[in-house]
């Protein structure tokens, strides 16, 4: 098999994979596959019921939240997050750290709501998150708005404000991947694709005294509470997908043995790689230490030529998905919880070896 590092979708694990497999045409003796299960059927809605429970218990939430399985992607949450908590002329704040909560903020934007930018990377090219401890949210904003690990630019928050305002947290290249002290959080959205599972799905997860913030006159589709009544069957769920995302959270629980044991394995993966790249005259990675993302990990090769050859000589290699975000350039390797350390390892060899070539 290729060596997975593409930024999205992203690798499944293999032995998520293997159970698929071996389950595709016959799930639990039902003679049919998943695909073809009723999404009203006892199955899906076990499916879909026990990823939430697990998800709970995975995180330690307890209670505390309602747990979806939504259509839309995390796009679609740019739109929902405004729409639920504030009214047209509401004020809100965001935090802007790049190219995706670009689009959020303009997709709120398009909502008409009193949007403000109380802080951005945009100063410094996006290489470092803002301070936490410096920001400024407005007394009346209805909620802070920010993205905790910035796909493009390999950024990523790793703690969250203590703020009196609601913070709503775009997970979608984070969630899953450690164990995350939620104390701070009232919503957390995250698409699938990358940590847990296929496109297709976007797990919202929305603290509930937050329900009774969600404004009245909303579309039904639209408004959280319609998922959360029909437990994520108000409207055919995207079945496949969401039975993908329990797998993988069987692995994470049953194989793994945790979040907070997933959370050392991507550690270690990271700072390997990281450790190996801040050693080498030829690689460099832009970001700033403290602010370096644990799943997406971007550098450069100072010499446009050599950084092509890179990117043309790993795929060679069967080593797939190191070229940087369209918009930055560049290469960016995807450490999600799909990809192993033996990967990482193996990529660390091969960039070792391309060094020791090119080095003047
Ligand atoms: N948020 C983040 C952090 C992302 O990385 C992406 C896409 O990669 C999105 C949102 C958009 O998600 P989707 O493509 O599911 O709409």
């Amino acid at each position: 098999r290729a060596i997975n590092f593409y930024a999205g979708p992203g690798a499944i694990p293999l032995p998520v994979l293997e159970r698929v497999h071996a389950e595709l045409f016959n799930f639990k003796g039902t003679g049919m596959s998943v695909m073809e299960l009723s999404h009203r059927s006892d199955e899906i809605q076990f499916i879909i019921d026990d990823s939430a429970k697990r998800i709970k218990k995975l995180m330690g939430l307890d209670d505390q939240f309602e747990i979806i399985f939504l259509q839309g992607g995390g796009s679609l949450q740019f739109l929902m997050v405004p729409m639920n908590f504030s009214q047209p002329g509401d004020p809100i704040d965001y935090i802007d750290t790049g190219y995706w909560t670009g689009k959020a903020i303009r997709a709120a934007q398009s909502l008409g709501r009193n949007l403000k930018i109380i802080a951005s990377s945009s100063d410094y090219n996006h290489t470092s998150v803002p301070n936490l401890n410096e920001i400024d949210t407005r007394p009346g904003a209805k909620f802070l708005h920010l993205c905790s690990n910035n796909t493009v630019v390999g950024t990523q928050f790793h703690s969250f404000p203590e703020i009196p305002i609601p913070v709503i947290a775009d997970m979608s290249s984070d969630f899953m991947s450690k164990q995350i002290d939620v104390s701070n959080l009232s919503v957390i959205y995250a698409h699938a694709q990358k940590n847990v599972g296929l496109a297709g799905t976007t797990i919202v997860l929305i603290r509930k005294e937050m329900l009774t913030k969600i404004c009245e006159g909303l579309p039904e589709i639209f408004d959280y509470r319609t998922h959360i009544k029909n437990k994520s069957n108000y409207h055919t769920p995207p079945c496949f997908s969401i039975y993908i995302t329990w797998q993988i959270l069987r692995w994470i629980e049953e194989d793994i043995g945790g979040l907070e044991k997933l959370g050392k394995i991507n550690q270690k993966k990271a700072s390997l790689l990281y450790d190996f790249i801040d050693s080498t005259s030829l690689f460099h990675c832009p970001v700033e230490p403290s602010s370096r993302s644990q799943m997406n990990v971007v550098f450069t090769i100072p010499n446009e030529t050599l950084e092509k050859q890179f990117i043309y000589e790993t795929s060679q290699a069967g080593i797939i998905g190191v070229a940087g975000h369209r918009t930055r350039g560049g290469c960016r390797v995807s450490l999600y919880n799909g990809v192993t350390q033996e990967a990482v390892e193996t990529l660390i060899f091969f960039m070792n070896k391309f060094a020791k070539q090119h080095s003047t």
